[in-house]
């Protein structure tokens, strides 16, 4: 690597916690709802603040929470240098507020949901080394287990895919900076990251997820991830942060 570009590299991470987790039916907006006793956005960043080469972190919340001074993130361990921001009414416009905070030395960036709050930092690392390995665009992903059925409006079924075709995917999801900025650019909306850079006609793989990177929507997710989270990590085994030490603060080096 010559030197201006190791000047130049590092990982950027955009965390996007800005949704109001309806479905979950709390008060607080969801990344700030206590798991085991801190908010979930506190344990996703605890294992982001653990990833090698991490250069630059945003965090998007709700706009009434855009300021981290406000009593709801008092149990949230904000790492030094990291930057928050406001998002919008879709996570696309969620996730383009964070990469217009980012810092624009980063070649790698991942868009990380908070909600996927019990991650472990071996699944970024597993992204992280796809994307510098050539990929277009990164997702985890996992084996789906049920017969997945296509329907139309009136729920009738057309059409059965077949299953070994499928994965369920997570979140971290990784690209070169430039093909992630370009396919937001486009001004297409969607449910994730990956599915604008595919539209935009890039070539995008995946890799291993985890078990652990469920999404937390519902109350019955919730009582899972306060299940897991009083097990193995609790002990040091299993911490989404337990492959790699704990950073203080972001890095300027990859
Ligand atoms: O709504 P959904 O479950 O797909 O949200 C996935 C992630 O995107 C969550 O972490 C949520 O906080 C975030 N999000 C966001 N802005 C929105 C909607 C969702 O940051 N407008």
């Amino acid at each position: 690597m010559t030197d201006a570009h190791a000047a130049r590299s590092g990982v950027g991470v955009v965390v996007v916690a800005a949704g109001s987790g309806s479905r979950l039916g709390a008060s607080l907006p969801k990344a700030f709802v206590p798991l085991a006793g801190r908010p979930m956005l506190a344990w996703a960043l605890e294992t982001v603040a653990a990833l090698p080469g991490l250069r630059s972190l945003v965090v998007v919340v709700p706009e009434a929470l855009a300021d981290p001074s406000l009593p709801p993130w008092s149990a949230v361990s904000l790492p030094v240098g990291a930057h928050v921001v406001a998002g919008g009414a879709e996570r696309t416009e969620s996730v383009a507020a964070g990469l217009a905070a980012l810092d624009p030395g980063c070649d790698v960036v991942l868009v990380h949901d908070a909600a996927r709050c019990l991650t472990p930092v071996a699944v970024f690392e597993r992204v992280v080394a796809a994307v510098r390995a050539g990929a277009d665009g990164v997702v985890p992903g996992l084996a789906v287990v049920d017969t997945v059925k296509t329907v139309d409006a009136d729920g009738v079924v057309t059409g059965t895919p077949e299953r070994t075709t499928l994965r369920a995917v997570q979140t971290p999801q990784g690209f070169p900076r430039e093909v992630l900025l370009a396919a937001h650019a486009s001004g297409m909306v969607a449910t994730d990251d990956a599915a604008l850079v595919e539209r935009t006609g890039h070539r995008v793989v995946v890799v291993d997820g985890d078990p652990m990177g469920f999404k937390v929507t519902t109350p019955e997710d919730l009582e899972r991830a306060e299940r897991l989270a009083g097990g193995p990590r609790a002990l040091g085994g299993g911490s989404p942060g337990a492959t790699s030490g704990r950073s203080a603060g972001l890095t300027s080096s990859p």
